[in-house]
């Protein structure tokens, strides 16, 4: 490609007029030095279509932190056996770039492995990290780190996190990784020999963990799944911004950090708006505190997308700021594109609409995977 350009450039330069060495060196500047990014956050409001994010920004004062990206996008996001994704689907799409069956967990059409973005990151060095407002087994954050045909095997998911080199998990579900576990025993003691420590809300705050001693975090935000953000949870914001931090401490190495609004679909499977509109607030919140992080960065990507819209949520008449008055066309997902607002080095890679595994190839592409795939011959 590059050669091509620059025959391209020496032909443009014979023709014209001048001296051809100098009109060489100009024309070559026509392809951009693409810029990489160290670090990519992807955070993944569930069931966050336009309509949610909307009544979100109206009740919050018109103002949301997601109105500062740059970048804007459209993803569509059907999966391979239905035009309504679920969010197993969705998430392997995103994670792993291949559209499979509603419920796989990081197995393609055929239940077939398929190593997620999340993996090849902590194969290559780079810090990882998960952290969700559901259970850390559930569909959207399984996707990036387990292989299982169905969603709902969550012991065999919970045992996919020690197949990985990941750093940091925080979310709900410890009965899925303690004593508590139906299959065999407890996987804490495993999980410590990797060299995590494993804390929980129940015994101490996340902010009073003397981080500068830990080497992996397993903190476990319930036993089953986190309460909603209007009933008293309130660790997304903190959460994320511990998180890039912790991933962060060796600067040389770069990170992939994956955050979930788990229950803005919750919201819109219950047809509530409030409840939609409460885990909007939040999620915006930890987008507002990882938005900080990146400016001061400089060398992170933040992408925030959704896995679907959820409800056929809509904002009807007789609504105002103040109060919305949300409808819904049913209690499962839509096959309604959703957006996706980019943030940072490789940003520019995420304007148009494109296929919701395309994600998976853009963030190869933004942190320079693609390219090592390239140097070393292979052909793909
Ligand atoms: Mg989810
Ligand atoms: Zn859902």
């Amino acid at each position: 490609m590059q050669k091509r350009i620059a025959v391209l450039g020496l032909l443009v330069g014979l023709f014209a007029c001048g001296t051809p060495n100098q009109q060489i060196v100009s024309n070559l500047q026509v392809e951009p030095n693409r810029v990489l990014a160290k670090n990519i956050i992807l955070m993944i409001g569930d069931g966050m279509g336009l309509g949610q994010i909307t009544a979100g920004m109206y009740a919050n004062g018109n103002r949301l932190n997601l109105e500062q990206f740059p970048v804007v996008g459209l993803q569509k996001t059907y999966s391979y056996d239905n035009l309504i994704t679920d969010s197993a689907a969705s998430a392997t799409a995103m994670a792993c770039g291949v559209k499979t069956y509603n419920a796989a967990i990081g197995v393609n059409k055929d239940t077939i492995p398929v190593q997620s973005i999340l993996e090849e990151a902590a194969l290559k060095g780079l810090k990882t990290g998960l952290v969700a407002t559901s259970t850390i087994v559930h569909a959207t954050p399984a996707a990036f780190i387990s292989h299982q045909p169905m969603r709902s095997m969550y012991e065999y998911i919970a045992d996919d996190f020690l197949k990985t080199d990941i750093d940091l998990l925080i979310g709900g579900g410890y009965k899925y990784f303690n004593e508590q576990r139906k299959n065999e025993q407890s996987l804490l003691p495993k999980l410590e020999k990797k060299g995590f420590t494993i804390s929980s809300m129940a015994k101490e705050e996340l902010g009073d963990i003397r981080l500068s001693t830990v080497a992996k975090l397993a903190y476990f935000t319930a036993n089953d799944s986190p309460i909603p953000e209007a009933t008293g949870r309130d660790y997304l914001p903190k959460a994320s911004i511990i998180a890039a931090n912790f991933l962060n401490r060796s600067k040389k190495q770069g990170f992939f950090l994956m955050i979930e609004g788990s229950q803005i679909d919750w919201g819109g499977h219950a047809n509530d708006t409030k409840y939609i509109i409460s885990e909007v607030k939040d999620f915006d919140k930890a987008i507002g505190k990882i938005l900080a992080f990146a400016k001061k960065d400089k060398e992170t990507l933040v992408i925030v997308t959704a896995d679907h819209e959820t409800g056929g949520f809509a904002i009807n008449p007789k609504s105002s700021m103040d109060s919305i008055r949300g409808a819904f066309t049913n209690s499962y997902h839509t096959g309604t594109m959703v957006p996706v607002f980019a943030y940072g080095p490789g940003s520019e890679l995420f304007s148009g609409i494109y296929e919701n595994t395309a994600i998976y190839h853009k963030m190869r592409k933004a942190l320079g995977f693609d390219r090592v795939v390239e140097e070393a011959g292979s052909n793909n």
